[in-house]
């Protein structure tokens, strides 16, 4: 079945959806998105997601175009016109269509697009054995709490840990652990769970702030604040966040082993409270 799309009030095939070349998301990368994870065809965690949108936005000066009840309606509709109980829905805000010039234009309608991918989690096979990272200096700019389509410094770094087969790159910001390309990281030392605060330097992860809701709840002894690289190297654990990796394990960073090399015990229970969280709240509204 064709993936539908939805452009600037229309649903269509991807194939007929097309966006002028002068969209300043083409020309500049201005414009911001959201990535939710959809369980048994809801959508986990929409109010958040739709929070962090619109702190995206009024960090770059768009309005917003919609109100949440229509972004709501607009991602059930996509949800049910695409096949697929688990579902991956982007949707992302550009400034619009102007003659090309660094400063806002007056008047520009803001393109909307949203489409949906399945949503592809990782294997048994992969929570079991846990990933490879790499780690690289993070030379992005000082504002990674917005959420922009600006990705050029994500992807580049993202590439060095694809480049040998890595799953993530991890990155450090002046002798300090930030996050790695497009997920948030934790550390375990001695049963203690760390992991940075939200700041300027990372994006507010929605995942993150499930696996911190779950830790604190089933009472994980738990520290949020800033972890420098001496400490995520001699981890005994790291584990990634993100809406589509949920919690992964990490098993080796630079070629080095994570611990003894195998994912550790509190990623375990994480995991596992990870997917009961879901079960709970997706699985069961269905
Ligand atoms: N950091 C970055 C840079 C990301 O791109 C993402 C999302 N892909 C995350 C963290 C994780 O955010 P979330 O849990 O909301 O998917």
């Amino acid at each position: 079945m064709t993936d539908i799309v939805y452009l600037n009030g229309k649903f269509m095939p991807i194939d007929e959806a097309y966006v002028p070349v002068l969209d300043r998301g083409f020309i500049f990368g201005d414009g911001v998105y959201e990535v939710v994870p959809v369980y048994s065809k809801h959508p986990f965690r929409l109010a958040e997601h739709l929070r962090r949108l619109q702190y995206s936005l009024d960090k770059v000066r768009i309005s917003n175009p919609h109100s949440d009840a229509e972004w709501t309606q607009l991602v059930n509709d996509i949800v049910q016109r695409n096949d697929g109980d688990d579902q991956s829905v982007y949707f992302q805000v550009t400034r619009g269509v102007a003659k090309r010039d660094h400063a806002f234009p007056k008047g520009v309608t803001p393109t909307v697009f949203m489409m949906s991918n399945p949503l592809v989690t990782p294997s048994p096979a992969l929570v079991e054995s846990g990933v490879a990272c790499v780690s690289a200096e993070d030379y992005r700019w000082l504002n990674c709490d917005i959420k922009s389509v600006s990705l050029l410094g994500n992807c580049l770094l993202r590439q060095l840990s694809a480049d040998v087969g890595a799953t993530e790159t991890i990155l450090f910001r002046d002798g300090k652990l930030t996050e790695a390309s497009s997920s948030n990281v934790f550390i375990v030392k001695n049963g203690v769970v760390l992991t940075p605060p939200k700041d300027n330097f990372v994006l507010p992860g929605i995942t993150y702030d499930v696996v911190l809701e779950i830790a604190r709840t089933r009472e994980f002894e738990v520290e949020v604040r800033a972890v420098t690289e001496a400490e995520v190297r001699g981890a005994d654990e790291i584990w990634v966040t993100s809406s589509t990796k949920e919690v992964l394990a990490v098993t080796t960073l630079d070629g080095k082993p994570v611990g003894d090399g195998r994912p550790g015990a509190l990623f375990r229970r994480m995991h596992a409270l990870y997917q009961q969280f879901k079960q709970d709240h997706m699985r069961q509204a269905a």
